[in-house]
């Protein structure tokens, strides 16, 4: 048995549930799902989000999108990135909502809607039933990524309006540090949401409908209430990482923060392997690749199913602590692709643990507690739980628990 990573669906539908209490029972959720669900597996985590009353799934490509169709799955799918002239085909055949950025880009769009429409028109023979594409309009506020320039929106949704085969379903924005409780951050995103509400302001005034309305990622659920608008897309969140401390924020404005129900959350893997052998090593002998680590003292070491190329990042050589039967292990010595170490014999132990070949260890997340979770392996290896997690269990496949 190679790793794996164990899925607690029920963790995911406990998060949902602990968003839509802090939000709002009105207030809708877009579940992101790219990068196959932050590792998590997009078909499941997408049906599972389904079930527990999600009305919109995000994916960062067209494929992915595609992926989700190809399963069954009707739900609106929004798509984050920028799409492709290419993926234009499919978008329209999967009835996809591309956010649209441009006006050449949504002009191209419009054109291949209105000539499907057409050229099914002519196959009927009958009327061209006029079917629309549904789609988002995306400001920049200041991310500086993808979206219009707050002072082109008007422009851009007076364009979509004109589209004969599209329709303006929504309107949204990102936030670049709505995670962060640093004072000249948070007055940061507080200009973001001016800047958005300004420009769905004067779309509404020009008598454009914007459709829905949304800008929240993780961060501004946790930190921003005024930024939720009619939907909300936390992923990290629902994944069970909260990127954000609401009690942290030192802000008087958000002091109204504790109006809000609190945000419980837990996370959705956990990533485990086994014991695959349990071996004596002497006094002065070195373990793995580099000669990295050398026992001081005669030592049993266990030998890990589990490797950097399964989401062990390799930084945490040395600095990592699997628990094997609740009980926490170093890693020791360099962490290779396909396997890693862990000393057996922590320095007042003087007889074997009760361990055995076999056992599993659990590497991060899930039921752990929060000293192993993927963002406490993200902190000692300088990343996020994020890419910790989109890392993990490509090769090690997955198990769903209900
Ligand atoms: C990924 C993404 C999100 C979710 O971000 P988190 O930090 O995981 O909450 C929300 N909106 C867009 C546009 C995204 O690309």
């Amino acid at each position: 048995m190679c790793a794996r990573a164990l899925i607690y669906l029920e963790h995911l539908k406990g998060n949902i549930k602990s968003v839509k209490n802090r939000t709002g029972e009105g207030r809708l959720i877009c579940v992101p799902v790219k990068a196959d669900a932050y590792g998590h597996g997009a078909i499941q985590i997408a049906r599972a989000s389904l079930e527990a009353g999600v009305g919109f799934l995000g994916t960062a490509t067209v494929s992915e999108g595609k992926e989700l169709r190809k399963e069954g799955i009707k739900a609106p799918i929004l798509i984050f990135s920028q799409p492709h002239p290419d993926d234009i085909a499919d978008i329209i055949r999967e009835n996809l909502t591309p956010l649209v950025s441009d006006i050449d880009f949504t002009r191209a769009l419009n054109e291949h809607v209105t000539t499907a429409n057409l050229r099914f028109a002519e196959v009927l023979g009958s009327a061209a039933q006029n079917v629309k594409l549904p789609v988002h309009l995306k400001i920049d506020t200041g991310m500086r990524r993808l979206g219009c320039n707050a002072d082109e929106s008007l422009d851009l949704a007076r364009f979509i309006a004109s589209c004969q085969g599209l329709e303006l379903t929504g309107t949204a924005t990102h936030l670049a540090v709505s995670d962060s409780t640093e004072e000249q951050d948070i007055a940061y995103t507080k200009t973001q949401l001016e800047i958005f509400n300004k420009a769905v302001s004067s779309i509404r005034a020009s008598g454009i409908n914007p459709g829905i309305v949304h800008a929240a990622n993780s961060g501004a659920v946790i930190l921003h209430p005024d930024s939720w608008f009619d939907m909300v897309r936390p992923g990290i969140l629902l994944y069970g990482y909260k990127t954000a401390e609401e009690n942290k924020s030192p802000s008087d404005h958000y002091m109204n923060l504790k109006e809000y129900a609190p945000i419980t959350v837990k996370p959705v893997m956990e990533l485990r392997c086994a014991v695959t052998l349990i071996k004596k090593v002497k006094k002065g002998e070195s373990v793995s690749y580099g000669r990295t680590w050398t026992a001081e003292k005669d030592t049993f070491i266990a030998v890990l199913s589990a490797g950097y190329a399964d989401g062990l990042p390799r930084l945490a050589s040395n600095k990592w602590q699997v628990l094997i039967g609740g009980e926490a292990f170093p890693l020791i010595g360099r962490i290779t692709m396909d396997q890693c170490c862990a000393n057996l014999c922590t320095d007042d132990m003087k007889t074997l643990p009760n361990i055995r070949r076999w056992d599993e260890a659990v590497i991060f997340g899930g039921q752990a507690s929060d000293t192993h979770s993927a963002a406490a392996l993200a902190e000692i290896t300088g990343t996020i739980p994020y890419e910790i997690t989109c890392n993990a269990s490509r090769r090690a496949g997955r198990e769903y628990l209900k």
